[in-house]
């Protein structure tokens, strides 16, 4: 759909963030304006900053819709890790990581050789991810091409910027789950002529993990990264500790498990890593190093028992990581990005390093985009970024009004839509200046 080429704007108070908080501190990136407008044409911000300063500057013609004091502009939420066919087996009961793709993951991605299926999959995930203020998410597929063909159609119509891939996965999986090193590489390779840079469109390329693809299987996606060098990558990594025992014995030649990526050419800028809780101080040097990311993923993590990946360390001063923050639906438990956020706040809290609401906010948007190597183009509101944004109702329930009454500041406020809001909180989601969602 294209963006509207009419001026519009939304008014009300706004958060954003100018860089990285976890580096340059609050002071420094923090920009919250009690007034704002956001003025949008043709998909992009055209003005932001204080009411009084603004409307002056906008065209005679421009609608301004006024959300008032009671709301919260932001830029649209970003989900880094998510598995958009795992909508149909969000909260199935009682395994951890390994059992879990056998008794649950797999049976459900089976299904989706049917094509129609799929789309019905496709088509709710995007409507559960506006609806919960996510515009931008960096996604799992199935190992059929079709289902990544299906899901960039459906978020073409939508305007989105997302990126996504077809897993590749030729071992340690049910037959009919399996692509081949030659088929995965052909697949993934006429996906990215097909899709990749195409409106707002990525294409990521998808080891599901290096459980379940050989090392020919690494080497053939490291090599069609080289060759298509801004195509992203995503795979796990380090989420369970039997994982990484197991990963030990599949690559006893490794120094680690990051280097089993590494060696391959799968560590870089552009590589968003899924978990990454039990990775050791030489991995997270490298990923440093590298400028690869990891996508924190607090709901899946508690839900499968995986462990409490430690931000603060991952953010190190001396050798900072970039973050994203990620769903990993059907594992995660929640499209809901400010219910995410409070896992990750107690996540926190379990490593002993409380996270603010501010540094929990840039999380969901510019440090998530920043993990996707995004930040130029969405994941913060200012003049040239892409209009993707997410208006919050910072009294979205009876007990939130009511808590809210006795905030005493703006980091309270933010605070307490992360640890009691939900989908009710997003008012209104707009992808390139166009309303899509609205309660
Ligand atoms: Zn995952």
């Amino acid at each position: 759909m294209p963006p509207s080429a009419h001026p519009t704007a939304l008014r009300g108070p706004a958060l954003t963030f100018t860089g990285d908080p976890f580096r340059d501190g609050l002071e420094r990136t923090l920009v919250h304006e009690p007034d704002a407008i956001v003025a949008m044409q043709d998909g992009r911000i055209t003005h932001f900053g204080p009411a009084a300063r603004v409307a002056p500057l906008l065209p005679a013609e421009t609608q301004i819709r006024d959300f008032g004091k009671d709301a919260l502009i932001s830029a649209g939420f970003i989900d880094t890790h998510v598995h958009f066919p795992q909508t149909t087996m969000i909260a199935s009961h009682g395994a951890q990581l390994l059992d879990w793709l056998e008794r649950y993951t797999f049976p459900a991605e089976l299904k989706f050789a049917d094509r129609a299926h799929t789309r019905r999959v496709a088509r709710a995930f995007l409507q559960e991810n506006l609806r919960n203020g996510i515009t931008t998410s960096c996604v799992y597929c199935t190992v059929h091409a079709h289902s990544a063909d299906i899901l960039f159609e459906e978020a073409e119509a939508l305007g989105l910027r997302l990126a996504a891939g077809k897993v590749l996965m030729d071992r340690n999986a049910p037959e009919a789950l399996r692509d081949d090193v030659q088929t995965g590489y052909d697949d993934s390779l006429a996906l990215i002529r097909k899709w990749h840079g195409r409106g707002r469109l990525l294409y990521a390329i998808t080891p599901r993990f290096a459980g379940t693809s050989s090392p020919e299987q690494l080497a053939a996606a490291g090599a069609l990264w080289r060759d298509h060098p801004d195509c992203l990558m995503q795979t796990h990594i380090a989420e369970t500790q039997a994982e990484v025992a197991w990963i030990g014995e599949l690559f006893p030649d490794r120094a680690n498990y990051l280097d089993v990526y590494d060696h391959h050419g799968l560590c870089r800028g552009g590589a968003v890593f899924g978990h990454g809780i039990w990775l050791g101080d030489d991995e997270l040097k490298r990923l440093h190093a590298t400028d690869a990311a990891i996508s924190h993923c607090p709901t899946s993590n508690f839900f499968l028992g995986s462990g409490m990946f430690d931000i603060a360390r991952a953010k190190q001063a001396d050798r900072p990581v970039r973050v994203g923050l990620g769903t990993d639906i059907g594992a995660g438990t929640s499209f809901s990005i400010l219910q995410t956020l409070n896992e990750a706040y107690k996540a926190a809290q379990l490593n002993r390093h409380p996270l603010s609401a501010a540094h929990a906010y840039y999380l969901a948007t510019r440090g998530s985009a920043a993990a996707m190597h995004l930040e130029d183009k969405v994941g913060s509101i200012a003049p040239g970024m892409e209009a993707d944004l997410v208006v919050l109702g910072m009294r979205s329930t009876p007990l939130i009004a009511f808590r809210m009454d006795e905030a005493r500041d703006f980091a309270e406020q933010l605070f307490i839509q992360m640890i009691l809001g939900d989908d009710r909180a997003v008012q209104a989601t707009y992808v390139a200046g166009r309303l899509v969602h609205e309660r």
